[in-house]
């Protein structure tokens, strides 16, 4: 399989991000992304303008992130050429969908597009200026979860005592993603599919607080140090070909669909060579995949690309803990399988589900 890494969940100058579609790639290219999933504010403007192309040696896929009209149940949207459902102001220059959450993630799915639940547990007490947009609704037809959001945990922990040191270090109050959203994702897995994705969220915060600080702070540079979602695709995609290029996007959007995809915070080391993977009856089963075993035994591997305390997670449950750089497991439990990589007592690698059936 190959690999390619990307960051996900990336506001520009199109809605409340600070950076222009050219510089951000140019950013990310540095970085050693390969991909980036835009997704600006209930818009598909960039796209409309072009940006939807190989830019600055990196793929740029543009997508958007659709609220309703109490500004909550954000949700981050690929793969459709149109903005669903009719908007409004909100009263704050910011606009909402008049469609119910319900409504435009069916949609959504109905026209082929895919969708993530944004940041869904967001809690913001600290800073009244943030209000946190958690996910409120209910509804079975999203694709996946963002299991981590930078932005999210950056602000969730921030009182006006720690605001300083976390404007100066801001990859280093990023930890893990929250229990909470594990639970929802496993919870909800465990009834059908749903992939986990991890996004970087990058929001216009500046002008807020401590102005003097913004432009290093939040540089998108910085911000491509912290959460990746890495896919794995099965075929190699061609580099900077713009003929290729629809065809290599649909082979990204389809890795986050069916899940075979990993996330990592890149501020913990490089993820890159990571692999979970299944061995049954002589068959290789990957991240995202259904094994029909029917109570035979199957073998779970993991691969980590340094030591780290490698965890098997089923059902949402600890299975089982160890230290290393690969660990195998023999299993024949039905449910669904994850692996969550931990170094330093930090969250480092969320793999995607295996299910056992
Ligand atoms: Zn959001
Ligand atoms: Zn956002």
């Amino acid at each position: 399989m190959f690999e390619y890494t990307g960051a996900v969940h990336i506001h520009s100058v199109y809605s409340d991000g600070t950076g222009k579609i050219e510089d951000i790639a140019k950013a990310a290219f540095d970085s050693d992304l390969d991909f980036i999933l835009m997704s600006d504010h209930n818009t598909l403007k960039p796209k409309e303008d072009g940006y939807e192309k190989w830019l600055n040696g990196v793929m740029v896929l543009i997508g958007y992130e659709v609220n309703d009209m109490s500004n909550r149940n954000h949700y981050l949207t690929f793969g459709i050429d149109e903005v669903i459902g009719t908007y409004r102001e909100l009263g704050n220059g910011e606009l909402g969908c008049k469609l119910s959450a319900k409504e435009y993630v069916k949609e959504i799915k109905d026209k082929g597009g895919i969708g993530f639940l944004a940041h869904p547990d967001e809690e913001r007490s600290h800073l009244p200026e943030h209000p946190s947009y958690p996910w409120i609704e209910e509804t079975d037809d999203y694709t996946g979860i963002e299991i981590w959001n930078h932005m999210s945990e950056w602000i969730e922990g921030m009182d006006e005592g720690n605001k300083i040191d976390r404007f100066l270090h801001p990859l280093r109050s990023v930890i893990a993603p929250p229990a909470k959203t594990l639970k929802r994702w496993d919870d909800a897995a465990m009834k059908r599919h749903v992939t986990g994705i991890g996004g970087v969220d990058a929001h216009a915060l500046k002008q807020n607080v401590l102005g003097f600080f913004e432009v290093e702070i939040f540089a998108y540079k910085v911000l491509f140090k912290s959460i990746r979602t890495h896919v794995l695709l099965d075929a190699e995609i061609s580099k900077n070909n713009q003929a290729a290029f629809e065809k290599d996007k649909a082979g990204i959007l389809e890795a986050l669909r069916k899940g075979k995809c990993f996330v990592a915070n890149f501020n913990n080391g490089n993820a890159r060579g990571f692999r979970f993977y299944a061995e049954f009856r002589g068959i290789t089963c990957n991240m995202g995949d259904t094994i029909s075993a029917n109570g035979e035994n199957v073998i779970l591997r993991a691969l980590v690309p340094k030591e780290c305390e490698i965890r098997l997670i089923h059902n949402g449950n600890l299975f089982s803990e160890s230290k290393g750089m690969n660990a195998a497991w023999d299993v024949n439990l039905p449910g669904i399988y994850r692996v969550e990589c931990w170094t330093a007592s930090r969250g480092w690698i969320f793999s995607n589900h295996i299910r056992i059936i």
